[in-house]
């Protein structure tokens, strides 16, 4: 039995959140969930979006999977998310790009994994105002952060059977900065001879991430050019609902789908659950339930090829519901 927290969170996140424990439960995985408040209903509870009942949590059990949560413009609270990232140090951002049966897209052939650093670089918020018309932004990269995020690729590449991680960067102007982040990826790739290695200036990589995204394998690179990346990588394989997600550190890793709680469709039951099942889908694989991580997998693989039960987003009809009990019907079979 595995103990983890489950955060329903906001807007589309019960819905999406019910949808893929139905469908995990139908997998026959015997998971205890320790349901945490956090985001909107826990601020009008507690007026504490993020309890420190959460937090505990998450420490105890050190896997959480996550919905998306609101958040709120002005309320004088931190981002939920960027909170959770420094508190357990998730210093990994890791989003798996993989071309699906059924949603058509320009390309084909895509399997990429992107490991983006989480914890530094411009995102560290570090901004200074030198007077009304300057205003500088301070680009913080250290050793440590760039060496755990270059191991953490190779030692994914290495046991996954991959063939190759390509650092992005732009070292070529940022010569110490990004040569820092380089210097780091480099010792790793010493490391791992099974591993091919190769770099790439963050503009050369965008222009050939366009035009033969099959090229790619395992990707590493700075928080900043990660952000950007990804987005464009969830892009050319249909879109942030289609992509799972995962923040890792050395102690937790909470899974949760790329996109926002869509207020938009919120209670009309019609988001599409398929994100977050692909990083619960991942989960699964991290806590060595291989069996089912695979047979969801594949009825998620199913369904979109099929493309009878599909939720609006994906130009079906049906409703976040259907699609459960269609997945696990499929995963039952
Ligand atoms: P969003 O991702 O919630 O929505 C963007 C668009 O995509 C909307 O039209 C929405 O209807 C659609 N969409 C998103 N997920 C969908 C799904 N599963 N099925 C069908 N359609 C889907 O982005 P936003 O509107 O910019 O943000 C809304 C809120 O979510 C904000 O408060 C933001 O801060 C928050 N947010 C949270 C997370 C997170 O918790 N990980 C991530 C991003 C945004």
């Amino acid at each position: 039995m595995h103990k983890i927290t489950l955060i329903f969170g906001d807007g589309i996140g019960p819905e999406i959140t019910e949808a893929v424990k139905t469908v995990i439960a139908a997998a026959g995985v015997d998971i205890l969930w320790d349901v945490q408040e956090v985001g909107q209903k826990a601020l009008k509870a507690y007026g504490n979006p993020l309890p420190d009942a959460a937090i505990e949590s998450i420490k105890a059990n050190k896997i959480a999977l996550k919905g998306p949560v609101t958040t709120q413009i002005g309320n004088g609270f931190k981002s939920i998310n960027v909170t959770l990232r420094q508190t357990f140090d998730l210093y990994a951002n890791i989003r798996p790009v993989k071309s699906l049966p059924g949603v058509k897209t320009p390309f084909t052939g895509i399997d990429m994994v992107i490991f983006r650093e989480n914890t530094e670089d411009l995102y560290a918020g570090i901004e200074n105002v030198i007077n009304e018309d300057r205003v500088e932004a301070i680009k913080a990269i250290t050793r440590k952060a760039s060496r755990r995020i270059a191991e953490r690729a190779f030692e994914y590449a290495h046991q996954n059977n991959r063939k190759k991680v390509t650092a992005v960067h732009k070292a070529n102007i940022m010569k110490k900065a990004d040569g820092l982040f380089l210097e780091e990826v480099r010792k790793a790739a010493d490391k791992y001879s099974d591993i091919a290695y190769d770099e790439l200036i963050v503009d050369n990589a965008c222009m050939k991430l366009v035009q033969q995204p099959q090229k790619f394998d395992v990707i590493v690179t700075e928080n900043l050019y990660g952000d950007i990346i990804s987005d464009l990588c969830a892009g050319l394989v249909g879109g942030l609902g289609v992509v799972p997600g995962m923040n890792v550190g050395e102690e937790c890793m909470i899974f949760e789908a790329v996109h926002g709680s869509a207020p938009d469709i919120a209670g009309k039951n019609i988001a599409n659950p398929l994100a977050l099942l692909m990083s619960a889908v991942e989960m699964l694989k991290a806590i060595g339930e291989t069996e089912a991580a695979d047979s969801i997998q594949s009825a998620i693989y199913k369904l979109l090829k099929e493309g009878k039960c599909l939720t609006p987003d994906l130009g079906g009809s049906a409703t976040t519901s259907e699609v459960a009990q269609e997945l696990c019907r499929l995963v039952a079979n």
